[in-house]
């Protein structure tokens, strides 16, 4: 049977994380929302760190927002950080602090899609239910030899009833994770290790000789490119930070301020002064850049000096360890160093 196969490969390989065998949602959910778009390797010591820090989901609902986003600094994509939060207060203020049981239910939650909720379901409560990650639909693309562009809904529903109908009854958690390993381990993006694969008497593409051509994946998106001058303004022992509308990339987080195609000093003075910042000098201090899923900002910094900062709630100054202490996004990282740097030295 196919999932007999696959659960004795699954056994016999699957590889010891901080994470594996865990049978609390709640543990589940954090490792879940950290391992979308980021490697198991960087998410071992956030896990670790992030479980410290809110051991529970009333300790998470209850830390102050920009506690949470410290601790997300550096995994990116943000918004997952505070859809957690948003819904582990709904949680821990509305459903005494459990994790509801049932995929439908868990997809009510901020930040929980269908994987997400399958992975819950059935990793913590044994539910018998799919969860489809891009290793999935690989593989399953694969199995089932489909030939439409895999970023079609009509494609991914098929996908989804071929899949279902695989899981495993008695351990649809173990099932969910197998297959993810497959995907990751034996049946590659480009090029499949099918004599290795426990389940290749199954797969319609290797039947056909179709491996290497399936999935059909959408034509990719060009990242468009956004040229961006960053302002470092010092005074007194203080560097000028300006908070991120909640909404939108990087929500919520700290950063130097920075404008699209001001990629000179008067430009950034002309910017600064419309913050009502009256900034001076304009030094050069190198260049960054910084790839997001669709967009590369190509960054170049320069330092000021200013009489007086302005001490509000989304643009303010702060020392050293003020500095330290604020969640600021890995984009800003060269520039944090750079300010660190002359904060530093005085
Ligand atoms: S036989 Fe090859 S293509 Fe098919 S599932 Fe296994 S590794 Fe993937």
């Amino acid at each position: 049977m196919f999932s007999e196969e696959l659960l004795a490969w699954h056994d016999a390989n699957a590889r010891e994380l901080p994470w594996r065998g865990e049978r609390d949602p709640y543990r589940i959910w954090i490792s879940e929302i950290m391992l979308q778009q980021t490697t198991t390797q960087t998410v071992k010591g956030y896990y670790a760190r992030f479980l410290a820090a809110f051991p529970t989901v009333r300790a998470l609902a209850d830390a102050p927002e920009q506690e949470v986003l410290k601790l997300w600094e550096g995994l990116g994509y943000y918004s997952r950080a505070r859809n957690l939060q948003k819904a582990a207060k709904i949680v821990a203020h509305e459903m005494d602090g459990r994790l509801p049981d049932t995929a439908a239910a868990l997809k009510k939650l901020p930040g929980i899609g269908d994987y997400t909720a399958g992975a819950i379901a059935s990793m913590a409560y044994g539910r018998r239910e799919l969860a489809m990650d891009g290793n999935l639909v690989r593989v399953l693309a694969r199995l089932t030899a489909e030939g439409g562009c895999v970023g079609e809904t009509a494609v991914k529903k098929r996908l989804r009833a071929a899949g279902e109908a695989l899981v495993d009854a008695d351990r649809p958690g173990d099932f969910n994770q197998a297959m993810m390993g497959l995907g990751r381990l034996v049946c590659l993006p480009g090029e499949p290790k099918c004599g290795e694969c426990p389940v290749s008497r199954w797969c319609a593409a290797r039947a056909r000789g179709l491996e290497r051509d399936l999935p059909v994946t959408p034509p990719r998106i060009e990242k468009k490119t956004e040229r961006r001058g960053v302002a470092l303004v010092f005074c007194g022992g203080r560097v000028l930070v300006r908070r991120r509308p909640e909404d939108g990339l990087l929500g919520g987080l700290w950063e130097f301020p920075n404008f699209p195609d001001a990629m000179d000093a008067p430009s950034l003075v002309e910017c600064l002064a419309e913050l009502g910042v009256n900034a001076a000098g304009g030094r050069q201090i190198g260049a960054a850049s910084h790839a997001f899923t669709h967009l590369l900002w190509k960054m170049e910094g320069f330092a000021f000096s200013a009489a007086a900062l302005p001490d509000g709630e989304k643009l303010r100054a702060v020392d050293a360890a003020g500095l330290a202490a604020l969640p600021m996004p890995t984009a800003m990282r060269a520039f944090r160093e750079a300010a660190e740097e002359r904060l530093r030295v005085g």
